[in-house]
């Protein structure tokens, strides 16, 4: 079988793993934003942030572990993580008694580390990258027996993931666009594909940074490719989407409409506007939304919701950025340019 052609999810698997999830994950509320202007578009979030263990992951996580046999379960589960995925497969795994072990780069902010440690996961400090954190998470599944929980490109947890889109159209069958944050993709491609198999004209917008958008990149170059790691206020955005991608990148190709890439001065005043308009608490790529609207870069045709992925943020710096001071330690001063909007892969 050719790469990429393993047979995704469907809508009736999103629809299965809804009962899974709801073991773990809560139905969130969908609100108005203080962005929705008179006379203009709803524009509605939906808020993940409020999830036990603070971000979505807590979706695709217990989808992927609940789908497990007795036996592999009790074996144990390994994952990497730019953190939040990491602390729901931890919280999952210890509600089923399960061991549970967690690799985190160097990248990782301590706060989240401290988050996945809380939940009761062996962790394992490796290496300076999301992609040397994962590769010791397959080399401990090979070596030790445990299941392997990927992040985001393994069809559970996109299904998982998706079951936002559920609970989002039932609540506003008219959305004309959902705006998503963007990395690994699993979030967005559980989204796409529950929402267009359900309303198919709906768009679907992801926004990511442009420091190291490795999606982006892969869309642009037709392929899965790789980019340099940086650090990023949008810090749960970090991380490729491995070489062998085999389900995310083909999703985000044929589903994504549309890719916005924000610069750390957008984000950075997204997650201003976050705190001081919707009086919210969300870590960078919560606000990935907000910025996108801000600057101008997604002009909303219809009601629009915006997910705010996860509140995990620092609050030492999260405090700093509401009192508008400089913030230095997310690599150096923000790159000069503005952002640009990127075509689906299809246009180039
Ligand atoms: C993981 C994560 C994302 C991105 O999800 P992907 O499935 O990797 O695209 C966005 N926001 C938060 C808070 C996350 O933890």
């Amino acid at each position: 079988m050719p790469a990429g052609s393993d047979p995704h999810p469907r809508l009736a698997d999103i629809e299965e793993a809804r009962a899974r999830v709801a073991r773990f994950a809560l139905r969130t509320p969908l609100v108005p934003s203080a962005l929705t202007r008179a006379g203009g578009p709803d524009i509605l979030l939906k808020l993940e942030i409020l999830q036990p263990t603070g971000s979505f992951k807590i979706r695709g996580a217990s989808n992927a572990i609940l789908a497990l046999s007795e036996e592999r379960r009790a074996r144990g589960v390994v994952c990497c993580s730019t953190g939040n995925h990491g602390r729901a497969v931890a919280h999952v795994a210890r509600s089923l008694g399960i061991p549970a072990v967690v690799c985190l780069s160097s990248l990782v902010p301590g706060g989240k580390v401290e988050g996945v440690r809380a939940a009761g996961a062996d962790i394992r400090r490796i290496g300076s990258s999301q992609d040397e954190a994962q590769a010791e998470a397959e080399r401990l599944a090979g070596a030790e027996g445990l299941t392997l929980i990927p992040p985001f490109d393994h069809p559970d947890v996109i299904a998982g993931q998706g079951t936002i889109a559920l609970e989002l159209l039932e609540e506003r069958p008219d959305l004309a666009a959902v705006v998503v944050p963007l990395s690994g993709g699993g979030l967005i491609a559980g989204i796409a594909l529950a929402a267009k198999a359900i309303r198919p004209g709906i768009r679907i917008v992801g926004v990511s940074m442009e420091r190291g958008a490795a999606m982006a990149a892969s869309l642009r170059a037709g392929r899965p490719v790789e980019v340099a790691e940086e650090a990023s206020l949008a810090d749960s955005l970090g991380g490729g989407i491995g070489l062998a991608n085999r389900w995310t990148f083909r999703l985000c190709r044929d589903l994504v409409d549309e890719v916005v890439l924000l610069t750390e001065d957008e984000i950075y005043a997204g997650m201003r506007t976050m705190f001081f308009e919707e009086r919210l608490i969300a870590e960078g790529a919560s606000a990935v939304g907000h910025a996108a609207l801000l600057g101008g870069r997604f002009r909303p045709a219809g009601p629009t919701a915006l997910v705010l992925s996860g509140r995990n943020v620092d609050m030492r710096q999260f405090a700093a950025i509401a009192a508008g001071d400089p913030i230095r330690n997310v690599g150096g001063p923000s790159p000069q340019t503005s952002g640009s909007t990127l075509g689906s892969g299809r246009n180039g």
